[in-house]
């Protein structure tokens, strides 16, 4: 009897918020902030959004014709142009903060530049990082570096392979790079000088242990000195694998399809096809630059047994990577 007039006074309540209410709640509009937090092993990994960005994905991509690449968006469920995620990620190992990639800072217009707005929704302070590790020197990955000549990160020692510095800070490779990336070599100068300025700049050669639980893996292709990040602790792995993947809708089926801004596309399509056959033998979780937000996910083997699917990280609150 009771449950029945509870039930009643509680069904009475709902039909009263139905009612309408003389004023709509206006669209609230923006996005929620764009971090979001596993754990691998003792140490904590924040995936930060840097935004998104439009690419005309049809004539980026090489090695397929644009009506194939359009028909695995279209059955992706995606337009043209892209909407392509930008990510970082913020590896807390419990005595050091490093943050992979900086993401484009002011370089690219509105819908790119919020790491640091994200670090700090994030709980984490500029100031707090002591590493800031580039996964390879395209503008997209370096721009927030740097705001009006200063160090984003005033206290962090900046971490790039050597073949990239080498590369992007040698002005006579400028006029011979495909048009999209030109742009790198300015915003390289520009990001990398505060902090060589400072002694600050310390670039590395070769698999280079970054701080203890987070090492640097050279993986030459998209550009010479593209490095992969591991993040280990108690048996668990996250490879953040920088720009493996720019559309998932095609390269993980097809992993011989590259993009126009590879600086050496067959050495990225070699990349590509062992870091997924590694990656779907080994079961260890993947953090891609362009993947979608928060970029987190495992890489299986297709049913078919050609080519790969993505399997995207499943949503948790107590931070299990799954
Ligand atoms: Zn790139
Ligand atoms: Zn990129």
């Amino acid at each position: 009897m009771r449950t029945r007039m509870l039930a009643t006074i509680a069904f009475g309540a709902l039909m009263s918020f139905n009612q309408p209410v003389g004023a709509s709640a206006p669209l609230a509009g923006a996005q929620a902030p764009g971090y979001y937090r596993i754990m691998v092993g003792d140490i904590e990994v924040t995936a930060l959004s840097d935004g998104t960005i439009d690419f005309p994905m049809d004539t980026l991509l090489l090695g397929e014709s644009p009506a194939t690449i359009r028909a695995a968006f279209a059955a992706a469920f995606q337009k043209l142009p892209a909407e392509s995620s930008m990510n970082q990620f913020l590896v807390n190992t419990g005595s050091r903060l490093v943050l992979v990639d900086a993401g484009a800072g002011t370089f690219f217009g509105p819908t790119l530049g919020h790491t640091v707005a994200n670090l700090r929704a994030a709980g984490y302070t500029p100031e707090q990082v002591d590493e800031v590790v580039i996964t390879h020197m395209h503008a997209d990955h370096t721009g927030g570096l740097v705001h009006d000549g200063k160090a984003v990160f005033p206290n962090a020692v900046l971490r790039i392979a050597k073949a990239d510095v080498g590369f992007w800070m040698d002005p006579t490779n400028e006029p011979k790079a495909p048009e999209g990336v030109r742009v790198s070599f300015d915003v390289a100068r520009k990001a990398l000088a505060p902090y060589a300025a400072s002694g600050r700049l310390k670039p590395f050669e070769g698999e280079t242990e970054i701080v203890p639980g987070v090492r640097a893996l050279p993986a030459p292709g998209h550009t010479a000195g593209h490095t992969y990040y591991a993040v280990e602790s108690k048996g668990e792995k996250l490879l953040v694998w920088g720009d493996v993947v720019h559309a998932a809708a095609v390269q993980f089926a097809n992993p011989k399809v590259f993009i126009a801004w590879d600086s050496d596309g067959s050495g990225a399509q070699g990349a590509r096809e062992n870091v997924f056959a590694d990656a779907a033998r080994k079961g260890y979780l993947v953090g891609g630059a362009h993947l979608p937000f928060p970029g987190l996910g495992h890489v299986a083997r297709a049913a078919d047994g050609k080519g790969y699917v993505f399997v995207p990280a499943t949503y948790t609150v107590n931070r299990r990577a799954h």
